[in-house]
């Protein structure tokens, strides 16, 4: 159909964008793959190295809160598909700067919505605004119990009230103006090419430095954690086969308290630096809690299962090892990111 040939995917620099621009480069050599990225601090293109001379593959920086900008793009490019990964994403950030998030996460993804109305307007029904979204929008969950597709929103920080918003926007768009449209809610991810401000690469980072493991309140925070490369094969799916209107919970069956996860990690770590056992254990230290901090989420992913026979590849230990190989045979990725070199690196190539 229509909507397979020319695909913009927002926000491609970055960690799950950059798995998803790879997967569809790649493995789908007839399509041409438009990766639109504000590179941010958080968007690097080094992520990218090895498919940025492909054919059927353009980089374009620019960012999503300029509407102008945005309509010229759909006017010229007429895309036949959006898959809408662009977003301010890292929690403790939206503590510190809410409006960034609503500006980009909430703003952005109008412009968006309001380029595809307007300029699929002839043949709407023929394109696809695929908005990706997280299982932080349903709130937080007690001791039992799962998100489902029919879990009602309950967000708790400015960043998953910022996802929230987006997520309705979408769903009107879709009700209102008939916009075809799917939305997936996922997980944590993890592995490769992750900024390192997140847990897991954060605490291997931390680790190899022998530097202290910040650990939020008690320790017993519960997230389900699912690998980012199962992630973009389930957004390939979804994009392919899933229903229009619908929504898909994407998860790693998976649930780790926050504590249990890094006493693992510690052990492997301790294992692959040739460290005795019990020397990583020793840099945890406690801090205080994050306020509105979310005490468990756990997502129910037996639709995307059931319907289209998704399911994750790898094990949590698989991941896990092959997270931590990754970032200990990169370390120039995240010496990089860590001075923001990588930031210098590219702005000659795509100033504006
Ligand atoms: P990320 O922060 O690694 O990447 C975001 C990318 O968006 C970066 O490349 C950044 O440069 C770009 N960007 C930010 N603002 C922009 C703007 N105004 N215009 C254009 N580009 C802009 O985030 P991520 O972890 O890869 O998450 C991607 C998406 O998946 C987000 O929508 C996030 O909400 C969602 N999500 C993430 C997770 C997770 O565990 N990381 C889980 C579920 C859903």
């Amino acid at each position: 159909s229509l909507r397979n040939k020319k695909i913009l995917i927002t926000g491609g620099a970055g960690f799950i964008g950059s798995h998803v621009v790879r997967l569809f480069v790649s493995k789908y050599p007839e399509y041409h793959v438009y990766n639109l990225d504000a590179l941010t601090y958080a968007g690097n293109l080094e992520n990218l190295k090895d498919v940025e001379n492909s054919e059927n593959y353009t980089f374009l920086k620019g960012d999503i809160n300029d509407s102008e900008y945005i309509n010229r793009l759909f006017h010229e490019l007429q895309f036949d598909a959006v898959i809408h990964l662009a977003a301010e994403s890292h929690v403790d950030r939206s503590i510190s700067d809410p409006l960034a998030f609503v500006r980009t996460n909430v703003f952005g993804t109008m412009n968006l919505l309001n380029a595809a109305i307007e300029i699929w307007k002839d043949n709407l029904h023929e394109k696809l605004f695929y908005h990706i979204s997280t299982d932080e929008v349903y709130g937080s969950l007690g001791e039992k119990g799962l998100f489902s597709e029919e879990s009602s929103y309950d967000p708790n920080s400015p960043y998953s009230a910022s996802k929230a918003s987006s997520d309705h926007f979408v769903r009107a768009y879709g009700e209102t103006y008939e916009l075809p449209y799917i939305i997936s809610n996922c997980s944590n991810n993890y592995g490769p090419n992750q900024f390192p401000e997140k847990l897991i690469p954060l605490f291997i980072n931390n680790i190899v430095e022998n530097k202290e493991l910040p650990v939020y309140g008690d320790g017993k925070y519960t997230r389900d954690w699912l690998y980012v490369i199962d992630h973009a094969n389930a957004i390939d799916l979804i994009f392919h086969k899933g229903s229009e209107k619908e929504t898909y919970n994407i998860g790693g069956f998976n649930e780790w308290q926050n504590i249990d996860l890094i006493k693992l990690l510690c052990d492997v770590m301790d294992s692959k630096l040739n460290r005795p056992a019990g020397s990583c254990s020793k840099l945890i230290s406690y801090v205080k809690d994050r306020p509105g901090h979310d005490k468990r989420y756990a997502i129910d992913a037996s639709k995307v299962n059931n319907e289209l026979g998704w399911k994750p590849s790898v094990t949590f230990e698989e991941g896990l090892s092959k997270t931590i190989d990754w970032y200990l045979s990169n370390k120039d990725w995240l010496n990089h990111v860590v001075s923001g070199d990588y930031q210098d690196y590219y702005k000659k190539q795509y100033s504006e």
